[in-house]
């Protein structure tokens, strides 16, 4: 039976091992798939011993996605574009790292919930693993502008010098927020939800027209989820679908079959949504 883990710190809260369980079964494929906590010290080490244990492939979530990326011998053009990997694959004895995050939100969005990205004004807040894999994916989904925003903002510089697309792409400080007017995309990417907080926001983001989307799901999305409906988003959505998209990317390049994900994203939904998610 082959092996694979997601790798991450916290990582038992992880739903990853229940999605591709559910992939494994509906394909028929047998596969063992755990959660392993490694802080970033111990992240080289745990990876080499599930190497040697016979891992096949793994995921890596907060916060390794940089130093996943680091330590894959090959990458992909998307995790490049990244600069962070979520999705490892053994070959020949070396990692391939590659970067399913943008490829799973984009599909969520557009697919799941019928969204025509082309020519919105975008807002994203965050600068971390995530928003660098999702960036890419925006921009190459039609997005007419990508304003970037990070607690750090020397984070959403150099997010935005890596994406080299200065006609579409701005950094600017949190603080400026008020003076960029309404947004049609406003994404939410930091981790804060985590501990139940947000960035502060100016509600002049949004009008009647905005989507409001948290990569987050579950507790961690009601903060920011709550503030944009209370403040006239049109509709808000949860980042659930985007980790069940990014998982049937990560099972196709690892098992070259794409499960569905309708069951699967049904079943968490009724158990993990935020309580304010609504389409
Ligand atoms: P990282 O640790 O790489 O980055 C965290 C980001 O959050 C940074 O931009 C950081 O800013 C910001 N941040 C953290 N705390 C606060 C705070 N209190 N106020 C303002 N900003 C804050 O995490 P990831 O990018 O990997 O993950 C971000 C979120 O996205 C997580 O909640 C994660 O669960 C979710 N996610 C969901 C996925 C899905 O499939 N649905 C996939 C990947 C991630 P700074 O740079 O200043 O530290």
């Amino acid at each position: 039976m082959s092996k694979f883990a997601v790798f991450g710190h916290p990582v038992s809260h992880s739903l990853s091992p229940r999605i591709h369980a559910a992939f494994g079964r509906q394909l028929g494929i047998a596969l063992q798939y755990e959660a392993i906590d490694a802080t970033p010290e111990g992240f080289f080490e745990a990876l080499e011993a599930f190497a040697a244990s016979g891992g096949a492939g793994a995921n890596v979530t907060l916060p390794l996605k940089e130093s996943a990326f680091a330590l894959s011998a090959t990458t992909t053009q998307r995790a490049r574009r990244a600069g962070a990997v979520n999705t490892l694959a053994r070959l020949e004895g070396q990692w391939l790292g590659d970067n399913t995050d943008g490829a799973g939100l984009v599909r969520d969005l557009t697919g799941r919930h019928q969204l025509d990205l082309r020519g919105r004004r975008t807002l994203l807040i965050g600068a971390g693993g995530a928003a660098r894999g999702i960036a890419p994916s925006l921009l190459d989904a039609g997005i007419a502008s990508l304003f970037l925003v990070n607690r750090t903002p020397q984070r959403a510089d150099a997010l935005a010098d890596a994406l080299a697309d200065p006609q579409r792409v701005h950094a600017r400080h949190l603080g400026d927020l008020r003076e960029l007017g309404e947004f049609d995309l406003v994404v939410h990417a930091t981790s804060a939800g985590r501990g139940g907080g947000m960035p502060q926001l100016p509600r002049s983001l949004l009008g009647m027209r905005s989507v409001a989307v948290d990569l987050s799901y579950g507790e961690a999305a009601i903060p920011f989820l709550a503030w944009a409906r209370a403040h006239g988003a049109h509709r808000v959505i949860d980042g659930l679908g985007m980790l069940v998209e990014q998982a049937a990317e990560s099972f196709a390049l690892w098992h070259g079959v794409r499960p569905h994900t309708d069951e699967i994203y049904a079943e968490l939904h009724a158990r993990h949504a935020a309580l304010v998610t609504a389409d």
